[in-house]
């Protein structure tokens, strides 16, 4: 190892709010990565596992959660080209390889990353107000946003007196209102969301933006379905992630940390070189997009003073905050000459991912050095 003096504590003066959660089982149903029925909820703390992998030397603390996923996505080894329309199939064994990561990890986080506020679809609700006016049930819409506490729930209500229609229209708390009496200033449920490739801000209807990620909501109840906030404990009894999106991701992860430094080489043609600068601008926004779910935050220490934090809106923000933690520490992914394996390291001239790599290298370099000694012989 080239490595001199104690390995430095990229998490020095941090302290960390991401807590995530994971199913000690998941499995895949219809396409989508979900717990098994009967799987038991638990706190997981990708952080701890950081700063584990992070306290000992060289490897000994074993590897950080991130590089876990890279792992994961090069065992798969899965075409980046991978269309939306062609569902995903894996092979028995990797399909095995992703549920145990899961299990241990959790899922990435893929809707609440995305997520920043989103107005669901109004129902017959009291407000004191107008029950104090005569008037039971109003409509009332809520919303979730992303806020300095984590996801928060805000309620709107609307009526509009002396209007027949709405005093007329049988109303029983809790259920939608009916399309033709929605508020006109209230827009369609829906979902002001940044995607994650390209950083990109759109509302959607939340059919589509949310719909896919609980499998069991019937498309037609998709729209006006009762979402409970993200990341409460009703969300994950009812949230999975579709097979094509949690791999889609896990890919793009991957490929971003590989191409944040890419360079074209000399002998490169114009093309080649084009290629290789779309492909670090891309990872660049990636990489903003992905560290824009971790935000800086207030944390209060034993003796009461404040300390410094993370909050994160999703696994995924926690592990590409591990990375850039480690890439601003001296660290980097490198890819092994032996399998092409993405690893990270902080020694500068690093081949291998591992020692079984650098051994099965040093072997073949021994044969082929030994069969030219045999053929120069010959020849002499
Ligand atoms: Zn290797």
């Amino acid at each position: 190892m080239n490595a001199s003096g104690p390995p430095p504590d990229p998490q020095a003066g941090f302290d960390v709010l991401g807590t995530w959660w994971h199913f000690d089982r998941y499995e895949i149903r219809n396409g989508v990565v979900r717990p098994c029925p009967g799987a038991t909820l638990q706190a997981y703390d990708p952080w701890a596992r950081y700063a584990e992998a992070r306290s000992g030397w060289a490897n000994s603390g074993g590897k950080a959660p991130y590089e876990l996923l890279l792992d994961l996505v090069w065992s798969i080894r899965l075409r980046p080209t991978a269309t939306k329309d062609q569902p995903p199939q894996l092979e028995p064994e990797r399909e095995l390889a992703l549920l145990a990561w899961c299990a241990e990890h959790g899922l990435l986080g893929l809707l609440p990353h995305e997520a920043e506020v989103a107005y669901l679809a109004p129902r017959w609700g009291p407000m004191p107000e107008f029950e104090l006016a005569g008037i039971p049930l109003v409509e009332t819409r809520l919303l979730y946003q992303w806020g300095p506490n984590g996801w928060q729930v805000g309620m709107d209500a609307w009526w509009q007196t002396k209007t027949p229609a709405l005093e007329k229209a049988p109303k029983r708390e809790g259920e939608p209102v009916p399309l033709n009496l929605r508020a006109e200033i209230w827009e369609a449920p829906s979902v002001l969301r940044r995607a994650i490739d390209d950083a990109s801000w759109a509302t959607l209807p939340i059919e589509l933006a949310w719909g896919p990620f609980f499998p069991d909501i019937e498309a037609k109840h998709r729209r006006d379905h009762f979402y409970p906030p993200p990341l409460s404990d009703a969300f994950w009894e009812d949230y999975g992630e579709p097979l094509s999106s949690f791999l889609e991701a896990a890919t793009l992860f991957s490929e971003t940390l590989q191409n944040l430094d890419a360079e074209p080489g000399d002998d490169d043609s114009e093309h080649e070189q084009q290629q290789v600068n779309y492909r670090r601008g891309r990872a660049n926004r990636t990489f903003f997009s992905l560290l824009s779910g971790c935000h800086p935050a207030l944390a209060r220490n034993a003796r009461g003073g404040r300390t410094r934090a993370f909050h994160s809106k999703s696994l995924l923000a926690s592990l590409a905050m591990m990375a850039y933690l480690d890439l601003t520490s001296g660290k980097r992914v490198l890819l092994c000459d032996e399998d092409g394996r993405p690893f990270v390291s902080g020694a500068y001239q690093a081949r291998y991912c591992s020692d079984r790599c650098r051994n099965r290298a040093l072997k073949r370099a021994y044969r082929e050095r030994h069969r030219d000694d045999d053929m120069q012989r010959t020849s002499a």
